[in-house]
């Protein structure tokens, strides 16, 4: 093995091994030339919805797309306040922002890096309209609690699930529990294209219209514009090679899990590895630990040839466009985490070898 080969994430070799199928897949679409709304982003729909268990599921741009879509199927105004976490990737604090909603945060569970779920009450307001968690990391945030609070203080939920596709919560599919779900194809997410994707998915028929209709400049009808939409669509190229790949995904998560117990393997006793809920499916998006002089070691490891990533190395209340008045010390659990974190290796080709070696390394600076 050549420490050269390892990876943050391997997308190469996992499509070499379904090469011509995917390959396939492709030059049909080029020969129909039906490359937006073809018939393969319906079938990709709705093998979707099947693997999810949810009625609808609708195709978009991106997964940021997915989330701004969601906001305004939900008929989110200026003002409004959205519930969500300050530990995430920016795109749900931005697209809250976009629509002049307000983020609102809440701390995280130390243990899972999710919502803390026994802090959500208390930011609870007669302007929040909305609760949007993500599932980091590939772990579901606490569900349960999350849909009880909706349903006391009647607020929508939305799942940003762009990390999690395939993740469980207590047997069932993340995405299909709150009022949308939304999901992300960008290539290094679990199931990735070859380029920019995103879905919506619903269990209520007429917000599924709804959205459907957002994506396509709020029409129904070809020129007869209904509501305020965007254009936002999954192309029929991506969706083709994501319906390949998505036969796939249940081992891809699989072989994330199988690398993850690996890594636990070598760090127990040394790092709290990665906490699992009872009951959820962790499909291992990222793979992260806490460690002390993290840069340090991200320099380190990357001497022996390991590359590390910091998801997220800065809060989104401390984010020069989205400080609103938040101050440094109002989220101190997430400002500890986004200190000590690291992310390691993580995709589904890593070899025995390569864990073994990036386990050794990490193990080694931490000993010194
Ligand atoms: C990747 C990601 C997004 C955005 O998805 P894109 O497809 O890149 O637009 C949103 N939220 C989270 C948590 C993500 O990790």
């Amino acid at each position: 093995m050549s420490i050269k080969q390892i990876q943050m994430v391997d997308t190469k070799t996992q499509y070499l091994k379904i090469k011509s199928e995917v390959d396939l897949a492709i030059s049909r679409v080029i020969e129909s030339s039906q490359f937006i709304q073809g018939p393969i982003v319906h079938e990709f729909e709705a093998n979707v919805s099947d693997y999810l268990k949810c009625r609808q599921a609708i195709g978009c741009a991106s997964g940021t797309d997915a989330l701004q879509i969601a906001m305004m199927a939900l008929d989110i105004q200026p003002g409004d306040e959205i519930i969500t976490t300050p530990f995430t990737f920016v795109a749900t604090t931005e697209t809250i922002a976009l629509l002049g909603a307000k983020p609102v945060y809440v701390d995280i569970d130390p243990k899972t890096f999710n919502i803390d779920v026994i802090k959500i009450e208390e930011k609870i307001t007669s302007k929040t309209k909305a609760i949007m968690p993500v599932h980091l990391y590939g772990q579901p945030a606490d569900m349960s609690k999350i849909l009880d609070i909706a349903k006391a203080y009647k607020l929508f939920v939305i799942e940003d699930a762009a990390q999690a596709m395939g993740a469980e919560y207590k047997g069932q599919k993340i995405c299909t529990m709150g009022d949308i779900g939304c999901i992300s194809f960008y290539p290094s997410k679990n199931l990735g294209a070859f380029g920019d994707g995103g879905m919506l998915s619903t269990n209520d028929e007429e917000l599924g219209s709804k959205i459907r209709m957002i994506t396509s400049h709020g029409s129904k009808t070809k020129y007869y514009h209904e509501i305020l939409g965007v254009n936002s669509r999954l192309d029929s190229i991506q969706a083709a090679i994501l319906n390949v790949k998505l036969k796939h995904l249940d081992e891809y998560c699989d072989a994330r899990l199988a690398a993850a117990e690996k890594y636990n393997d070598r760090f127990d006793g040394i790092f709290d590895v990665p906490f699992i809920i009872p009951g959820v499916k962790h499909i291992f998006h990222q793979y992260s630990i806490r460690v002390k002089n993290r840069d340090r070691m991200q320099e380190f490891l990357r001497t022996k040839g390991i590359p590390s990533m910091i998801y997220y190395p800065v809060p989104l209340h401390l984010q020069k466009a989205y400080k609103y008045d938040y101050n440094e010390g109002d989220y101190p659990v997430t400002e500890e985490i986004a200190k000590d974190i690291i992310s390691l290796p993580m995709h589904t080709e890593l070899t025995d070898e390569q864990i073994e070696y990036i386990s050794e390394k990490v193990i080694e600076f931490n000993n010194k």
